[in-house]
């Protein structure tokens, strides 16, 4: 027996992997599917360095109905065999206080919330009840749409029913149609999250964001260099044969080689030279931020001298043509700056979005100026 090897002794083992320190590393398949399957990958899994906890679904909660839905409470006694063989931390995903409760009778105490849950406060805090005061590892994955106020109160229910450690699992977010990756990572969200919940640590997982092994790396990667404490990485024995989520499942020898390859970025650099360099492009930066915000306030001064000449001549606020005019112009200004034309096109629409705010809420003033003058 080998437990506790692999997994940090702390009793906070998500955030003592701050500051430039090895990710945790979270590996396993989708679904716990049978306990061959089960074991198989748990010692693959555990023959490389870098991995400490073992993850397998037991309950899956399916879009479509019809679907292979988990093995359920009979899959428990695998993962308990598997960390106890193993010394890899069991962890799966629970979504009722029923699973909760299994969960803890077999005694493990690691779990995540899937992204399913977390959009339902209701479901959420259920779960937060049944591990009142429990001594519990908790995942927060993000809901399924880029609500950050929805994952941030997910977590603070868990985080003020639960003893142990919160941390929140950034999975990506879903949209219509299909796209380069399966769930959107929408990075600015786990960046705003962090910045909202500094002490909450951050891990990603790139596979349900990925959705298909060749774009895994770079996303890990991505997390790595924003400087999340970890991963979660769905390995499985034969990829081919899983029951859930074949097309994204890595062989335990393909993430091996994955967190060969991650480079872990120190929180600073080394040499004086260097900080001091730093210290040098940041004020520059702090400079032209400034530039920007005075600039970004002229024209929204001049966006409202506009809406008074629109509301005196009854003019409609928006006018297509300009606006694609706008669009062609900035975006060929731009990208002769070597400005990426999608990044363009994004800040461009929110500058002209707010200008019509501003030009509406101007309106609306003289509007209700004049309308007391006739009163
Ligand atoms: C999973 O981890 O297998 C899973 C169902 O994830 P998510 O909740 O992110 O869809
Ligand atoms: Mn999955």
């Amino acid at each position: 027996m080998v437990q506790g090897e692999h997994f940090p002794q702390s009793s906070a083992p998500f955030s003592t992997c701050r500051n430039g320190k090895r990710p945790v590393v979270i590996a396993g398949p989708c679904s716990a599917e049978s306990r061959d399957q089960v074991l198989d990958t748990a010692r693959l899994i555990q023959a490389q360095p870098g991995v400490s906890f073992l993850r397998a679904g037991l309950w899956k909660p399916r879009t479509r109905p019809n679907s292979f839905e988990g093995r359920g409470t009979e899959a428990l006694p695998w993962l308990v065999e598997a960390q106890r063989e193993t010394g890899l931390k069991a962890m799966t995903e629970v979504a009722t206080p029923e699973h909760v409760e299994a969960v803890l009778k077999a005694g493990l105490n690691a779990m995540w919330v899937g992204a399913r849950t977390t959009v339902s406060p209701f479901a959420v805090q259920a779960l937060a009840d049944a591990l009142k005061g429990v001594d519990a590892m908790v995942l927060v994955k993000n809901p399924m749409h880029g609500d950050l106020k929805l994952w941030m109160g997910a977590i603070e229910r868990l985080h003020t029913s639960v003893h142990g450690e919160v941390g929140a699992l950034h999975r990506g977010f879903s949209s219509y149609g299909s796209h380069e990756f399966r769930n959107a990572p929408m990075w600015e969200i786990p960046i705003a999250l962090r910045a909202e919940m500094p002490e909450v640590p951050l891990l990603c997982d790139p596979s349900h964001i990925a959705g298909r092994p060749e774009l895994i790396q770079d996303v890990a990667q991505r997390a790595m260099n924003l400087g999340m404490e970890g991963l979660m990485l769905e390995s499985h024995v034969d990829p081919t044969c899983a029951l859930s989520d074949a097309e994204q499942q890595i062989t335990p020898a393909q993430l091996h080689q994955l967190l060969a390859s991650l480079e872990i970025p120190t929180t600073g650099p080394e040499s004086h030279q260097d900080r001091d360099a730093l210290e040098g492009l940041r004020l520059q930066i702090d400079s032209v931020d400034e530039q920007l915000m005075r600039l970004l306030s002229r024209r929204m001064e001049l966006a409202k001298d506009i809406g008074v000449l629109k509301h005196r001549n009854r003019w409609s606020l928006l006018s297509l043509a300009r606006w694609r005019d706008i669009i062609a112009s900035r975006t060929a200004w731009g990208s002769d700056l070597g400005l990426n034309p999608e990044f363009l096109e994004k800040i461009l629409g929110s500058v002209h979005e707010e200008s019509i705010r501003v030009q509406g809420d101007e309106a609306n003033q003289r509007r209700a100026q004049q309308d007391s003058k006739g009163a």
